[in-house]
């Protein structure tokens, strides 16, 4: 029965293994029967054929999948958008209404560029509506609206941007401004942030072309002094021009650096008109600036008129004014038109993003069990406990996942090899995790 030479081969012949275990025919009805590794499961040629015919199917949909088509059938609402980013990113909605609203311009306003030569073509041909569309096209240039996002670290900025990226499917990069340096000194030159969108999008430039890319930390190139001409702090001062030149759209020659595909060409074009630019900081101490600015404005004339404001959170009442104020050049605060907030994570929040979001850290640990077959659950008790942690150590929603990985490593360790099927975190164990771990002794 068994093929000497392929013991896992088996033709002809009878017994079980002669039937597929996929389509249920037998080996009279189909070419070759092949038998698994334990004997019992078996599959015909026939359905190996058909998996094969699957698996280039779609890989041939994730490459189509993987070049973005905006089309205006498929651009998502403001709402949808939202929805989507309301599965991953906990609170935080200011941002995310903001957000929405700026990247469904964004993507609309590429769209309305694209149909431009479409409508004008057809406005030649006669027709009389799509005429009308583009004279009104012809009259109002919408202008790229490239977005900030102010907020403490580990508040979500680059959770949201790149969230955003996913549910697009467009190339997103992330960059650390604090690398970035002028032209000619030691650093990365502003140029870098195109190679690396280019790489991700495997050199093609269309592709690149609509990407988004996230500046995070762009407080730290903000001028150290809010009169420029007493101190002049040039190297904040010349990162901030170079960004702006990339941020309101030109062709820039970008080195490829390291690109596979192009080894002998130098300098790739790309051009930047329809790159959106997520700018994330935690622009530590702005709420002296926007509270001076709106004690100064309540202690005027009109004070009646002066609306309630939160103390606790100034944030809210954020205006560009402010980002020059904390030194970003006007020009640069003027290509950010869209300016939102996020707020501080509390303990509730805290606690919401450990098990709420689609794949929140939780989730996460009970799916890394099941694949070994065992149900985790942890009682409510720990929960609480990891996050009070989170917050007593000062790391906020970025500490969580640590804390969890010392509470969970052991666990994780030993019990695969272990013969239980279900396994409950309880508070006395994860309190003893945390206590003998490394954690501990990183505090403060
Ligand atoms: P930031 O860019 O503001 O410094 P991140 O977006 O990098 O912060 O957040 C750090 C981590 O904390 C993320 O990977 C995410 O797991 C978690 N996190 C932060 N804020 C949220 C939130 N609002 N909802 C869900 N997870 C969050």
């Amino acid at each position: 029965m068994a093929n000497n030479k392929d013991n896992n081969r088996r033709h002809g012949g009878g017994g079980g293994g002669n039937v597929c275990s996929f389509c249920g025919r037998s080996v009279v009805d189909v070419g070759m029967i092949f038998a698994g590794i334990d004997g019992h499961s078996t599959i015909c040629d026939e359905c190996i054929e058909r998996g094969h015919e699957v698996l280039h199917e779609h890989d041939e949909q994730m490459k189509q999948a993987a070049v973005p088509v905006i089309n205006k059938d498929e651009l998502l609402k403001p709402t949808e958008i939202k929805a989507f980013l309301d599965k991953y990113v906990i609170g935080q909605d200011a941002a995310k209404k903001t957000l929405s609203v700026a990247v469904y311009n964004h993507y609309k306003r590429i769209l309305a560029a694209q149909s431009k030569p479409k409508a004008k073509a057809a406005a030649k041909g006669g027709k009389q509506a799509m005429a009308t569309a583009a004279a009104a096209i012809d009259e109002v240039e919408i202008e790229k609206s490239n977005i900030i996002m102010v907020g403490q670290t580990g508040t979500g900025k680059t959770l949201l941007a790149r969230t955003i990226a996913r549910l697009l499917n467009v190339p997103f990069t992330i960059v650390d401004a604090t690398v970035l340096t002028e032209a000619g000194y030691v650093g990365e030159d502003v140029e870098s942030i195109l190679s690396r969108l280019l790489q991700v999008a495997d050199y093609n430039v269309e592709q690149a072309e609509m990407g988004i890319v996230f500046i995070d930390e762009v407080d730290k190139i903000a001028r150290k002094s809010d009169n420029p001409s007493i101190t002049r702090d040039v190297s904040g001062e010349g990162v901030q021009q170079a960004l702006l030149k990339i941020l309101e759209g030109t062709v820039v020659n970008v080195p490829p650096q390291g690109g596979r595909k192009h080894p002998e060409q130098k300098f790739i074009q790309v051009n930047t008109s329809n790159i959106l630019f997520i700018c994330g900081g935690a622009f530590d101490g702005i709420e002296k600036k926007i509270s001076d600015r709106l004690n100064t404005r309540v202690v005027g004339y009109n004070q009646s008129a002066a609306r309630h404001i939160d103390r606790n959170d100034l944030m809210q009442y954020i205006t560009p004014q402010d980002l020059r104020s904390f030194g970003l050049i006007p020009e640069l605060v003027g290509r950010m038109p869209v300016l939102t907030y996020l707020q501080p994570l509390d303990k509730t929040i805290l606690r919401q993003i450990l098990t709420e979001p689609k794949n929140s850290i939780i989730k996460q640990y009970e799916q890394l069990f099941a694949l070994d077959g065992i149900k985790l659950t942890f009682a409510p008790e720990v929960l609480d406990y990891i996050v009070d942690k989170a917050v007593e150590f000062r790391l906020g929603a970025r500490g969580l996942r640590s804390i969890c990985e010392a509470i969970m490593t052991d666990a994780m360790f030993e019990l695969p090899s272990a013969e239980a099927k279900s396994y409950r975190v309880e508070l006395d164990y994860a309190r003893e995790r945390i206590e003998k771990s490394a954690l501990l002794a990183n505090k403060q």
